[in-house]
């Protein structure tokens, strides 16, 4: 689909969800924005490039707005099909990027020791190889994609400490990606897969302020309906509520848990109160909701047990 002229959007089925990736195609530079998965690029990116004409060799380069298997698991096959392609990344985000073994130890089991938390092997199966990255962002750079289209790279961590957004200054259109998830990410049927999955509370309550007071038009992110005008701002405001919210349900929770309550517990728990995913879909509030418990800690509200699994409990 054409967003605007030469700005495309990449949009394919995957679990139940969509997931997006964009290309911007300048007289100088082709650049596309997040890889999908491992099979994407021959599946989905290869076929959309055909048709305009273009080959894998045409994309400059490929960034992976952030770590996460359905956004740079992509990278390697376009590696594969274009060695000239450059790969880029937050700088943050490199090593879990460049190596799976990294990325599910330190991104997708880091609760398991302490928390019984985390997932199998099954999860890398979309992101199984790494591959170097050849451009590491911080935030900052500017891009010139045509004599007079310029685009600006952001650092909006919070999702993953590396995350990127990309700012189209011709068009006012700001690529998100993951940075902020609202109440949760939609199925394509109209229902809620699952949660919100940031990481860090503040940083990510960083990234929507900095998002709110950017001049954008048009957010367009990987796995939402493109969003524009006002539907930005509501975006950004629901995203801020959903954080605070969970706060409110954490601290109400563990007023009435005077003994504590593991993450797990407090996760099954609160869950139903906080959308309408499915149940089974809870879990994955694992990150967020060790988020606000660390947050909460760090402020000296809640502390945290020395057993194994950690219980938490009202400081
Ligand atoms: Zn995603």
């Amino acid at each position: 689909m054409q967003l605007f002229p030469n700005v495309y959007e990449i949009s394919s089925e995957f679990g139940g969800r969509w997931l997006k990736q964009y290309l911007l195609r300048g007289q100088d530079k082709v650049l596309l924005l997040d890889t999908g998965v491992i099979t994407t690029p021959e599946t989905v990116i290869f076929p959309y490039l055909e048709k305009l004409g273009l080959f894998p060799r045409n994309i400059t380069m490929a960034i992976a707005l952030h770590v996460d298997g359905d956004h740079h698991g992509g990278l390697p096959a376009i590696k594969n099909a274009s060695a000239g392609t450059l790969l880029g990344c937050g700088r943050a985000d490199v090593a879990l990027i460049e190596d799976p073994d990294v990325c599910y130890a330190k991104r997708m089991n880091f609760l398991a020791e302490k928390h019984g938390l985390g997932f199998g092997r099954e999860v890398m199966v979309y992101s199984p190889e790494g591959r170097k990255i050849d451009a590491p962002f911080s935030g900052g750079e500017t891009i010139r994609l045509s004599p007079d289209w310029e685009i600006e790279v952001w650092h909006v961590p919070g999702h993953s400490e590396g995350h990127l957004a990309i700012y189209d200054r011709k068009n006012r259109a700001a690529f998100t990606s993951d940075a902020v998830q609202s109440n949760g990410y939609p199925t394509v049927n109209g229902g809620v897969a699952f949660g919100p999955t940031y990481y860090e509370v503040n940083a990510y309550l960083n990234t929507v302020h900095l998002l709110e007071s950017k001049p954008i038009d048009h957010m367009f992110g990987g796995h939402w309906p493109g969003m524009h005008g006002d539907s930005v701002r509501k975006f950004l405001a629901s995203t801020r509520a959903f954080v605070e919210r969970t706060d409110e349900l954490l601290t109400a929770y563990l007023r009435d848990h005077r003994r504590g309550a593991t993450l797990k517990q407090i996760i099954l728990d609160l869950s139903p109160k906080l959308g309408p995913w499915p149940q089974d879909m809870a879990l994955i509030l694992q990150f967020a909701m060790y988020g606000h418990l660390t947050r909460m800690e760090q402020g000296g509200k809640v502390r945290r047990s020395t057993t194994t699994p950690v219980t938490y409990a009202v400081a």
